[in-house]
C-alpha cells in the first residue's frame, strides 16, 4: 500500500508459470522419471528463468519503464509453481500500447507458427462453463474468471480486443475461439514459451485484492481420523495451526531462492525515531 500510495496504482499484473516442458528440463530427466521427480532441476531452471525475466522487465524495459514493482512465488500443492507480478510503470497506459502489447486471440498460424503454437498449448483457458462442470476454475457452477469473454473488435484498456472473425483451434474435441484466449505479451511468449498472463491491473478497487492475493502466504490444513462419539472430541489438541510443505517448496527454500521481491525497498521506521 506504500508503494500505490507513492507511485499510484499498479498498471500490469502478470503471472509467470513454470513450463515443465521447458528443454533445459526435460533434456535432464532419466529414463522413466518425470519433471515432478525432479524438483531440483524444475526449480534450479524456474529460478535461472525468473531472473531473465525481471531483467527483461525491469532493466530492458521490455513493457515499458517499471518505476515500482512487487511479485512473489506461489504454489497450490500440486499445481506448477508461478509468480504474482504487479507493476507500476512510469508512462500511463493508453489503450493504443495496450491494443499492440497484450494479446487475447489467437495468431495465423501461417505467419506466427510459433507463437501460435505457444498460445494454442498455453493460452487457452478450459473449457470450463456448461462443457466443463468439473473444471477447477468453476465456483458455483460459474468460471471464476468470467470465461470465456466477449467478443470485441477493439481494445479498451482491460478490455482486450478478441475478433469474432472465425478463428479457432480444436483440442481434445473442443473448438476454442478468441473468447478463450487468456491475455499475453507476444513477445514474452515467444521468448519464454511459458503460460505468461499479462493484464492491465485494472481500477482501483483491485489493487488491496490484488496484493493480499499476492501475500496471502501458504495454504494450511489440518486433518484427522476420530470416532465418531462426538462427546470425547478434545477442540484443542485438534487444533494444530499446520502448514502444507511440498517437495517442490522445500526443494525451493534448501536453495535459498527469493520467494518475493520488490522496488523500491520499504522500510517501517518507529514514529519516534
Ligand atoms: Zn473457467
Amino acid at each position: 500500500m506504500a508503494l500505490v500510495r507513492w507511485f499510484g496504482k499498479p498498471e500490469l499484473f502478470i503471472t509467470f508459470t513454470c513450463n515443465p516442458r521447458w528443454p533445459e528440463i526435460a533434456d535432464r530427466l532419466q529414463q522413466g522419471q518425470s519433471a515432478t521427480d525432479r524438483q531440483d532441476i524444475v526449480n534450479r531452471v524456474f529460478n535461472l528463468k525468473l531472473k531473465q525475466f525481471f531483467k527483461d522487465l525491469f532493466s530492458s524495459d521490455v513493457l515499458g519503464n517499471i518505476k515500482a514493482y512487487c511479485w512473489t512465488l506461489e504454489e497450490q500443492k500440486r499445481s506448477l509453481k508461478h509468480v504474482h507480478l504487479l507493476a507500476i510503470r512510469q508512462q500511463p497506459l493508453t489503450p493504443e500500447w495496450v491494443d499492440d502489447t497484450l494479446w487475447a486471440f489467437i495468431p495465423d498460424p501461417n505467419t506466427m507458427p510459433k507463437l501460435h503454437q505457444i498460445v494454442t498449448q498455453s493460452m487457452l483457458h478450459g473449457p470450463c462453463g456448461t462443457f466443463n462442470p468439473n473444471f477447477p476454475c468453476m465456483i458455483n457452477r460459474r468460471c471464476k474468471a468470467n470465461y470465456p469473454k466477449d467478443f470485441r473488435s477493439n481494445t479498451e484498456f482491460s478490455l482486450y480486443a478478441r475478433p469474432n472473425d472465425g478463428t479457432f483451434h480444436e483440442k481434445n474435441g473442443f473448438r476454442f475461439d478468441n473468447r478463450w484466449v487468456v491475455p499475453y505479451n507476444p513477445w514474452l511468449l515467444l521468448k519464454y514459451n511459458a503460460h505468461i498472463n499479462t493484464e492491465v491491473g485494472g481500477s482501483v478497487k483491485n489493487v488491496k485484492y490484488l496484493y493480499k492475493y499476492i501475500t496471502k502466504g501458504a495454504d494450511m490444513a489440518s486433518v484427522g481420523i476420530e470416532d465418531a462419539d462426538q462427546e470425547n472430541t478434545d477442540e484443542i489438541t485438534n487444533y494444530i495451526s499446520s502448514r502444507w510443505i511440498t517437495a517442490s517448496t522445500a526443494t525451493w527454500n534448501m536453495f535459498e531462492f527469493p520467494t518475493h521481491g520488490r522496488h523500491p525497498p520499504i522500510v517501517r521506521l518507529a514514529v519516534h525515531e
